[in-house]
Formats: C-alpha cells, structure tokens, sequence
C-alpha cells in the first residue's frame, strides 16, 4: 500500500501548475490537480490571451488610418464592444478546455475545488471537506491584481480582470499605475477610441526598463491621445449619481472618468493557504520563499510561478514548473536560470527587451558601448503615420559581448524572442555584425548598428 495518495498533488491550474502536472504524470507519478476557479490561470483566463487579443482589436484603428496613405476607403469602420468581448471570452474558454484535455489526456486527476495545505504531506480539499494527502506538494496559486485598501473609495475602481467583461466600452477611463498592465491597457482603450488618462506616481512609466525606451513610448502614447500625469497618485474616487467617477489627485487634479482602473501591482495568492502554519517561510511580499530548484523550506513543497514572485512572467513559470519534474521526477537536478528573460509589453509602440539595460549594466560596473537607432518604417511613411522605431544595444567595451537589446516599435516582441537567442548564448557584437541583414525590414537595423551614441574607456574606472 502506497504510503500517500498521491506521489505529486499541484494546487493551482494555471501555466505552472498545468505543465508540472502533466510532465510528473508522464514521468510515471500518480498526480491530482485542483484549481477553484477554471483551468487555465492569469495567463489564459485573465493576463496574456486575453489582453492580446483586446490589444490586436485596438490596433485596426490606427490600420484603418494607414490604409488610406495606400489607396483603400475603411470610413465606413465602426467597433463593437460585446463582439469583441464575448468573442474574446469564448476563445478564452475553448483554451481553458484544451488545457483540461491535456491534463485529462496526461491521466492527471483534476480536482474543482479550493485546497489548502494542511501539513507537509497533507492537503485539505475546502468544499469537499475532506485531506488527501502526497508525497510532494506544488503551491502554483499565482497571484492576484493589489487594491490600494488605503485609498477612499477604492471599491469604485475595477481591476484588469474586470476590464475584460465590462458590459458597455466607456467613453473615459483614469488607470492608475504606470507598469505592465497599465500602459498595456492604456494602450488598448486608447486604441478602441476611450479617452484614457494614466496616473503614474514617478517621472516616467514603465520603470525597470531602458530609459530611452520609456521616453519613447510615452512620448508616443501622449502623441496618440493618451493623457499621462506623471508625479501624482489618486488620493480618492467618488462614485456620482450619473455612475461616473470622480477622482481626486495628489497633485489638486480632480478628473471624472467612466471608470477608474487599479494596475498597481500583484501580489502572491497565499493568504489563507495555510503555508506559514505548515512551516513554509514566506517572503516580506507575501510570496513563498524558494531555493534555485523552486523548493520551499519545507522539503515537500515546492512553489512554482507567480506565487514566488521571482519574475512574472507565463513562460517563466512553465520553465520553473519543467524543471521541478526534472529534479524530482527524473533525477536530475536542475535549476532553471533566470537571466536574460526577454519580455515584452504591448504598448504602443510595443517594446521588446532583453539583457541588461544601460542603467544596469553601468550599475555592475560595465564600461560600454552603448548602439542606439531610431527611424520610421518603411510602411509608416506613405501611411503618414509618424510612430518611429527605436533600438538600442548595450555591448561591454572589454569583451564586446551584447548585454542587452531593447526595441521599441512596430513588431519588436517578434523581433526580441530571437534577438534574446544571441543575447543568450553571449554573442558579441563583431558576431551580431557579420551577420547579413534580411531586407526591406525593421529587424535588419539590428545588425546594421555602426557607429556608438556613447563609448566608455576600457580601463576600470
Ligand atoms: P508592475 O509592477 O509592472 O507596475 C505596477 C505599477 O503601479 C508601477 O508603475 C508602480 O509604480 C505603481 N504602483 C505600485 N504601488 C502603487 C501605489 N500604492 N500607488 C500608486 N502606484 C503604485 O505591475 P502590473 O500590475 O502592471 O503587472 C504585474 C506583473 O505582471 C508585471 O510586473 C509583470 O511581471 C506581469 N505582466 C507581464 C505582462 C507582459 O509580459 N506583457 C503584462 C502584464 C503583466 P513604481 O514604478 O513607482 O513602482
């Protein structure tokens, strides 16, 4: 008699969970799954597919004005909402089911229900009322959009999540924040023709990436309509008796908007858990606290993905999860490494980043050179569309390794997932040059990068 019910039990069925369920499961383990909302997690239910596709349907205006500089009449364009919403959510649920078929094809036990950790081998399954228990536990819970609890009348706002199901498309929209999911759905409701105002507390959005690129960006977001008031929070929202919003800023600003947006951060799913109780260490945020190989402080639970808080992002959860399996189900142990994580934003324009930025690299003590292109492409000019592409390279003067490539423009999270192989796999700069170019593209400018904006001397400093 086996001496758990299970060798592996996964809490959680979003890209983490799923992938390390199903690759235990061919490996041999005897596995349970159990999700309390829908197979899928953020990233299909409520993050990347969904936000990418609102993100296409809010590209087509600025096509539709392009076309003309080709010859078409599109003055007949018009959107709908509830198309696109409900169109959204019923690829969103054919996903959620792909992913139930897999698991079920994987012979992975799927359990709809809350559970909870009970002790180190022990879970408790909340609706069903009853412990199950296993030889290992995977915590994959993700995490879940921050409310500022502090801010008056913060109940009035919506999350990304809401954003999604909205039953009419407002006129206007404040987003506070001015991260990832902000400037993503700044960008989106701008585009569908809301008038969008972003509330952002620093000097510029998107902090953490290059800071050319972000000047870039919101340079072209504030060229295409959207306002952005930097230096400044929302102090309160009052709901008015039209159902409009009335929002006070710190700066004195009062704006009125159809609904204001929280994008001010996430954080980890373990409250309620019962985590600390069983002995697992969790982090000052609230996120389970892991070594290299994702394991916890107690040796038979592991954490995977968001509710670690290691870097947010799908894929990486899904490598963290492939690991996992291969350190305990196959026996070799196996840390997944989080450098050079491309990611990109799908703002307008997108960006696309991978490696060090120049701020980073200058931080680690790198002397540099640092590339830097900007251009219209080749379809915006007859398009009389005056967003440019920027580019940027940052290569180490002593060893003439790339450290980092960060694009923002026209098809640059395209371009990035294959700038980061180079990246990667430590390419210097001499190699990225000899390289011969695919022409007429964007792309090509990466190899076509002469002469340095900036060249630090090689002696130490
Ligand atoms: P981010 O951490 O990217 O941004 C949060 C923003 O809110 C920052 O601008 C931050 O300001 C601001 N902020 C934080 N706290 C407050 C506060 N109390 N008052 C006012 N402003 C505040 O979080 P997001 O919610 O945008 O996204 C969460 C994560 O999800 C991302 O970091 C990313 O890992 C992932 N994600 C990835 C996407 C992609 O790959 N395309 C898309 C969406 C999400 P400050 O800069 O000053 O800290």
């Amino acid at each position: 008699m086996p001496k758990y019910d299970y060798d592996l039990f996964v809490i959680g069925a979003g890209s983490g969970g799923v992938r390390a369920a199903r690759l235990a499961s061919k490996a041999g383990a005897k596995v349970a799954i159990a999700e309390q909302v829908q197979i899928g997690g953020t990233c299909v239910l409520r993050g990347c597919v969904p936000k990418k596709l609102f993100v296409y349907a809010s590209e087509f205006s600025q096509s539709f004005r392009d076309a003309k500089g080709f010859g078409w009449t599109v003055d007949w364009a018009r959107f709908d909402w509830p198309t696109l919403r409900d169109a959204v959510q019923d690829e969103v649920n054919r996903l959620s089911g792909l992913y139930a078929k897999n698991l079920e094809a994987a012979a992975v036990e799927m359990i709809d229900d809350r559970a909870i950790v009970v002790d180190p081998h022990t879970v408790r399954l909340t609706r069903e009322g009853r412990s199950v228990t296993a030889e290992r536990i995977l915590i994959a819970v993700g995490g879940h959009t921050l409310r500022p609890s502090e801010i008056k009348g913060q109940e009035f706002g919506i999350t990304s999540t809401d954003a999604f199901t909205l039953e009419n498309l407002p006129a206007s929209i404040v987003i506070a924040g001015g991260g990832y999911i902000a400037v993503e759905f700044a960008t989106v409701f701008s585009g569908l023709g809301v008038e969008t105002t972003v509330v952002y507390r620093g000097e510029r959005i998107l902090r953490g990436f290059d800071h050319d690129i972000r000047a870039h960006v919101q340079a072209d977001l504030e060229r295409t309509g959207v306002k952005i008031i930097c230096g400044s929070t929302i102090e309160e929202v009052t709901g008015l008796s039209d159902g409009r919003k009335l929002v006070s800023l710190s700066n004195s600003m009062k704006l009125e908007a159809d609904h204001v947006m929280w994008a001010i951060g996430r954080e980890p799913n373990t409250s309620g858990m019962g985590l600390e109780a069983a002995g697992v260490r969790l982090t000052d945020r609230g996120a389970v606290a892991v070594d290299e190989f994702s394991r916890s402080s107690v040796p038979s639970i592991w954490a995977v993905g968001d509710v670690t808080d290691r870097v947010n992002l799908t894929p990486v959860a899904i490598r963290e999860a492939m690991a996992f399996v291969e350190t305990e189900f196959h026996g070799r142990p196996t840390a997944f490494d989080h450098a050079d994580i491309a990611s990109a934003v799908f703002s307008r324009p997108p960006v696309g980043s991978v490696g060090l930025n120049e701020e980073q690299a200058r931080a680690k003590g790198h002397k540099l050179k640092v590339f830097r292109t900007t251009f219209r492409p080749m379809k915006h000019i007859i398009a009389q569309n005056e967003q440019r592409v920027l580019m940027k390279m940052v290569v180490d003067t002593q060893t003439d390794r790339v450290l980092g490539v960060h694009i923002a423009g026209v098809d640059s999270p395209e371009q990035i997932q294959l700038a980061a192989v180079a990246v990667k796999a430590g390419l210097t700069k001499a190699q990225w040059d000899i390289t011969c170019a695919v022409h007429p593209t964007g792309a090509e400018e990466l190899v076509l990068m002469g002469e340095p904006i900036a060249h630090d001397n090689e002696a130490p400093a």
